[in-house]
């Protein structure tokens, strides 16, 4: 197998390509507040034929794990053939999916057809009134039902990231209920302030977090159910699932990151919190592909950066709905 390397000896193996900077959410900390968003027209993103191109070119170089995320990928047209195709690549180990929910009680069925076997749920809160300001226009019960279907079905593992907000979601004992009743992953974030909606002031740590749940009981720490990925896990004793702790802010994970981010309009961005970008889209289409992807990856292994200390935390060119989180 064809291992790739940055140059500074981390291996690269993990893909996350974003299919549509799109949504049907406005979630506070991700998009602009008045006005609509600004997407990008259909001519300017990468199609699924370029995306599925440059997915198998990147396995033969050494990637073997992919992500598709958005904007909300259940919005572009067609996803499930993407997924199809994408999953009969046979050197891809591991496929998935990060989806906001509103649309996955309708999906679940043939996106396991389709080959997808895991997924993750982005639900910020379980309570509706919570729920609808964080995410502007969202109806929680449609997200609640594509959990319920996704159990159903088989999916494993499950996990629910919920990014948490200082006096917005901040009570975590709902998800805690959560752990007990299914066998799902709830995994915190913390909040990064690439949206000028949100201020810091909203910030709340994993440390916190842990903090406030310890007084709900004894927290123990637990396996990651992949076996691998930034969060750390912690369980209450007699629950099915389990709590992750998902920290870029306050501990940064950056010396066993092993990602790389194709956003929708085809650029490749080695660092979250970095403005650089490689652009795939061009190359492309002008050059031949599999030379193309060759040469896109060999300079995202030279630029990615060591650690955050060189980003500029406050003036971030894209927010998350633009990357692909
Ligand atoms: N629309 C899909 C969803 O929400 O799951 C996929 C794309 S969304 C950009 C991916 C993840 O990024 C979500 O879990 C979301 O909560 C997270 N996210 C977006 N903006 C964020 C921010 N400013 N800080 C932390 N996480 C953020
Ligand atoms: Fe849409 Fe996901 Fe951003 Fe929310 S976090 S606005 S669901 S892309």
């Amino acid at each position: 197998m064809p291992e790739l390397f940055d140059n500074h000896n981390r291996r690269i193996d993990y893909l996350r390509v974003s299919i549509t900077d799109r949504c049907n959410l406005r979630c506070i900390y991700c998009m602009p507040g008045k006005g609509a968003p600004h997407f990008k027209k259909h001519k300017d993103i990468l199609t699924y034929e370029e995306i599925e191109l440059f997915v198998s070119h990147a396995i033969k170089q050494g990637i073997s794990k992919v992500r598709l995320t958005g904007g909300e990928p259940l919005v572009r047209r067609d996803v499930v053939d993407l997924i199809k195709s994408l999953s009969g690549l046979p050197e891809l180990h591991d496929i998935s999916l990060t989806t906001n929910g509103i649309l996955l009680a309708d999906f679940a069925d043939v996106l396991w057809e389709a080959g997808l076997k895991r997924i993750n749920i982005s639900l910020d809160s379980l309570n509706p009134e919570k729920f609808k300001c964080i995410t502007r226009i969202g109806n929680l019960s449609a997200v609640l039902n594509g959990i319920q279907k996704v159990f159903e079905i088989g999916f494993d593992p499950v996990k629910i990231n919920a990014v948490v907000l200082k006096g917005i979601n901040d009570d975590l004992s709902d998800f805690i209920k959560l752990t007990f009743n299914y066998p799902v992953h709830v995994r915190f974030i913390e909040y990064m302030p690439f949206s000028k909606q949100i201020g810091l002031e909203r910030f709340v740590s994993c440390s916190e977090m842990m903090e406030k749940l310890n007084k709900f009981g004894k927290l123990e720490e637990t396996d990651s159910p992949t076996g691998s990925g930034p969060a750390r896990y912690m369980k209450f004793k007699g629950a099915l699932g389990t709590l992750g702790f998902i920290s870029p802010m306050s501990n940064h994970f950056c010396p066993e990151c092993n990602r790389l981010r194709l956003t929708a309009d085809g650029k490749l961005k080695t660092c979250l919190f970095s403005n650089d970008e490689i652009d795939v889209i061009g190359p492309m289409r002008n050059n031949h592909p599999e030379d193309a992807v060759k040469e896109v990856l060999r300079q995202a292994l030279e630029k990615k950066p060591k650690d955050h200390s060189t980003a500029r935390k406050n003036h971030f060119m894209r927010t998350m709905f633009q990357i692909g989180g």
